[in-house]
């Protein structure tokens, strides 16, 4: 059954690629066929990378879940609603320390390294969120007595509704942009202009950014401007997935102490953007 899930997700994906690949062309927008194919080189990798990874972080989530005393039941509509609103706080702060701290960003960047926003773009993800502990994020779950089937449902329906989020084509949405993560919200995240980099961290929900102060909106007089403030100038999947990992690992080789070398680790990956010139 799920196979099948994730076979008409490909699919629905794919038409909305080619739909969106079309209204570029018409609307007279570039699209890098090369950058395109490092994209799906680096989707490619992460799904084996992940696939092994996977098999790791599911038998630590197995292991919490069956060492708490607590369990959730997963046939009510409130321990769902309850796991879904947890998640989306989880996943707010792991994204938000993504970008904060220089070893979850040194994954994370991956992400952000294509300079036009298109649906296929969302799969541009890091193959080391193993390494990283993107993972840790999500414990509390298990932890807390949810099925780690239950997690991995909740976690891929967030992965997948933010693919829809990738696209220069969808408008400002009204009221739903006071509640969900919208396309218009997350062209704001992908952006490098000083006055959107950090900002808009949420899922499905744009709630914790209103709440924690990091939601900014998209406006015409400010128009985005995509990829990474320095970017990499490759469409190498391997240079995208280590390139952040290898200039990190210089710098601290270069701090020559232990304690220079952890805060260059967990300390901001660049400029932070209040104190930048
Ligand atoms: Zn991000
Ligand atoms: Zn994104």
């Amino acid at each position: 059954m799920r196979g099948e899930h994730a076979l008409v997700f490909a699919l629905v994906a794919f038409a909305f690629a080619g739909l969106e690949a079309w209204w570029r062309r018409r609307t007279g927008r570039s699209y890098d066929i090369a950058a395109l194919k490092g994209t799906l080189a680096v989707a490619a990798g992460q799904i084996v990378v992940n696939g092994i990874a996977g098999i790791g972080i599911t038998a630590i989530y197995m292991a919490a879940w069956s060492m708490t005393p607590l369990r959730m039941p997963l046939d009510t509509v409130w321990s769902w609603g309850l796991l879904f609103l947890v998640s989306e706080f989880l996943y707010y702060w792991q994204h938000r320390m993504s970008h904060e701290v220089r070893w979850l960003w040194a994954t994370h960047n991956v992400h952000h390294s294509a300079e036009e926003l298109t649906l296929p773009a969302a799969f541009r993800l890091g193959w080391t969120g193993w390494l990283s502990g993107l993972w840790l994020f999500f414990l509390p779950l298990p932890l807390l007595g949810w099925h780690p089937a239950a997690v991995a449902t909740v976690i891929a329906l967030n992965l997948r509704f933010q693919y829809y989020l990738h696209s220069e084509l969808p408008p400002w949405l009204g009221p739903l942009e006071w509640v969900f993560n919208t396309p218009s919200a997350h062209r704001v995240h992908h952006a490098s202009n000083a006055a959107y980099i950090d900002k808009n961290f949420g899922g499905v929900l744009i709630v914790f950014d209103r709440v924690f102060g990091t939601y900014a909106r998209e406006t015409s007089l400010d128009p985005c401007r995509y990829g990474l403030v320095e970017p990499v100038p490759s469409n190498n999947p391997f240079v995208i997935a280590f390139h952040e990992w290898s200039r990190m690992l210089a710098d601290m080789r270069r701090s020559r102490s232990l304690r220079g070398a952890l805060r260059v680790a967990a300390g901001y990956p660049g400029q932070r953007p209040d104190r930048r010139e």
